[in-house]
């Protein structure tokens, strides 16, 4: 591992002051980060701990969500009674994630910037546009059974591997952040994260030394609420494919539907298109919906089964939700 500096900040503001140097890094979990910094992946010249901010508490807003500091654990926020109760979609998708012991050291902020899974990202002999830029795609032309099928481009087809997210992506939570002149922003979760294009190595809108402080939810949805997961392994897995779905439905129609999608794409992938489809056409039109989520994809070769797995896992998730 390369040398680098530890200090702990006791405010936001002292976080995202030491944080605005080019070769700072926040950690909170560290489940992600320590990793690629043993890899050399990460080489931060700073490391600026930001666990002792007051950042771990979950409260009911005014409008009648939810805000969920940055700091809460996997783990406690998908035990939370609000969570369990209100967010049934998030609080599955968390379970689905990593394992027990991951969870109760990953955080909210940390699984929001977690890196992509792709084999040669991790491989530092491989080419890689996103650890090396311009330097080529490994897995293109190579071994991409995980990879995306929407909207990759020549430099880069990795996916985005957090269940998390794509749970919040449905519920169109926001992403709160503090930047290091002290002001604090907003960003609608959809635009947190990047589609790779020519430059894979930048993946989230986030300014150098912009910190998460929370995540918001707005008030509950209600409906039923699934997440479906469908990996190589039952456990310890990222997703091939993954389904997160808010359905209110009566009488046989759907009155309102989300849909998101993890393991297809660079970012948590969601279609409002494919939404409309369902409520007009009921749970018929759930192939044109899938045809809606999968417009332009294309295949590498070892993830040409994918599609056909996303209109399984679709009309599996639909169907039941639809009898619950
Ligand atoms: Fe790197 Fe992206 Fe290609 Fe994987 S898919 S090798 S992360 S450029």
């Amino acid at each position: 591992m390369i040398p680098f500096t530890y200090s702990r900040a006791g405010s936001a503001r002292e976080a995202v002051a030491a944080g605005a140097d080019a070769g700072a890094k926040f950690i909170a979990g560290g489940t992600n980060l320590l990793d690629l910094m043993k890899l050399e992946i990460e080489t931060p010249e700073r490391l600026i701990d930001i666990n002792r901010l007051p950042l771990d508490q979950i409260e009911a807003t005014k409008d009648g969500g939810l805000r969920i500091g940055a700091l809460v654990r996997n783990a406690d926020l998908a035990a939370h009674p609000a969570v369990r109760r209100d967010y049934g979609v998030l609080s599955r998708a968390l379970l689905a994630g990593a394992t027990g012991q991951l969870r109760n050291m990953a955080t909210t902020g940390g699984n929001l910037l977690q890196r992509t899974r792709c084999y040669y990202f991790y491989d530092t002999a491989m080419p890689c546009n996103k650890r090396a830029p311009g330097s080529g795609c490994g897995a293109i032309d190579g071994v991409n059974r995980i990879h995306a099928v929407v909207g990759a481009s020549a430099a880069c087809i990795a996916v985005h591997p957090s269940d998390m997210a794509v749970a919040m992506r449905a519920l169109d939570a926001e992403v709160e952040t503090v930047l290091p002149d002290g002001t604090a922003r907003v960003i609608p979760i959809a635009d947190l994260h990047r589609l790779p294009g020519d430059t894979p190595q930048i993946e989230t809108n986030l300014k150098p030394g912009e910190m998460i402080t929370a995540v918001v939810l707005p008030k509950p949805l209600g409906g039923v609420h699934a997440y479906r997961k469908v990996r190589d392994r039952a456990s310890y897995a990222f997703a091939l494919v993954s389904v997160a779905a808010v359905v209110d439905h009566g009488a046989g129609r759907i009155n309102t539907v989300r849909l998101a999608f993890g393991g297809l794409a660079h970012k948590p992938w969601r279609v409002e298109k494919a939404e409309h489809i369902l409520v007009s056409g009921g749970m018929e039109a759930w192939p044109q919906a899938a045809d809606a989520v999968l417009e332009g994809a294309r295949t590498y070769g070892g993830n040409d089964f994918k599609p056909a797995l996303l209109r399984r896992t679709l009309h599996s998730v639909l169907a039941e939700t639809m009898t619950a």
